[in-house]
């Protein structure tokens, strides 16, 4: 009797794990990504939305800064995303933009409120364990901006104490620490906010990409961008990990681009490479 009680009572638990277990795994992710349940994959989502929302920035004068005056974003990311979308959809009006930070990007695209991001964004192997890029669409290294007159003339002048200004989630605040161990290195959520802070004095440097530094030189010329780059930052764009279709398409956009002349059109419009 007491044994059969127990038998039932296995019997009962084990029926009572499988459900949990069961609607563990049929539940929604917690991306909101509807395309998976449904069966279709990350392109073909976005042929039936009839739209590509793409994460840029809002505050990188060359690649994407928006004008308060007008609402519009402009910049070599946000021409290079228009074009595949007119590309992928035929049409660049079917590019939608939302604003992403360094730090912001990958998250943002993991909820699924953006399709893919093109943002200043080096391929790292460390980013592809979250994310899939697409080739490599431009090269820019690591560089220093300082205020003209600076003792700073390179990345050996940062010694003990030296305040850099980097922002959080960017490989240069990863990079500068390894090269510059030394320096103290104080981090902003934007590149509009670390460079207001090397403005008021609260850095003697700040540190990102040279392509990025020359769009703050453009803004204001009292800066300058000094010494070599000290790294190499190959830009991609990135989409949610196993979207091999949607990778494929970007590419052959991309492909597409540099073959009609469409990209280095962008590139000489939008470029700085000197100071
Ligand atoms: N390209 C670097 C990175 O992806 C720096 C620029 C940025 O913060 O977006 O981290």
């Amino acid at each position: 009797m007491f044994k059969k009680k127990k038998g039932l009572l296995t019997v009962l638990l084990l029926a009572m794990l499988s459900v949990l277990v069961l609607s563990a795994c049929g539940s929604k992710d917690s991306s909101g990504d509807q395309s998976k349940e449904s069966g279709k994959n990350a392109l073909e989502a976005i042929k039936e939305k009839d739209k590509i929302v793409f994460g840029v920035k809002n505050d990188t004068r060359l690649f994407g800064l928006k004008d308060p005056k007008t609402g519009n974003i402009e910049g070599f990311d946000i021409d290079i995303a228009k074009e595949i979308a007119k590309i992928i959809l035929g049409d660049e009006s079917k590019a939608e933009f939302k604003e992403v930070t360094s730090k912001t990007r990958i998250p943002l695209l993991q909820k699924g409120d953006i399709d893919a991001i093109v943002a200043t964004m080096t391929i790292t192997e460390e980013r592809k364990k979250e994310v899939d890029f697409s080739d490599v669409y431009f090269e820019a290294g690591q560089a220093l901006l300082v205020k003209k007159g600076s003792p700073i003339k390179s990345i050996d002048d940062i010694k003990k104490g030296t305040k850099v200004l980097a922002v959080k989630g960017s490989t240069s605040a990863v990079n500068i620490r390894e090269k510059a161990p030394d320096a103290t290195v104080l981090e902003f959520e934007n590149y509009a906010e670390a460079f207001t802070a090397l403005k008021a004095g609260q850095g003697d440097t700040l540190t990102t990409d040279n392509a990025i530094l020359y769009g703050m030189v453009d803004e204001d010329p009292n800066y300058q961008v000094v010494g070599d780059i000290f790294t190499d930052e190959p830009y991609g764009i990135a989409v949610k990990k196993d979207s091999p279709e949607l990778v494929q398409a970007i590419n052959d956009a991309l492909k597409e681009l540099k073959d009609n002349g469409k990209y280095d059109e962008l590139y000489k419009k939008w470029i700085k490479t000197s100071n």
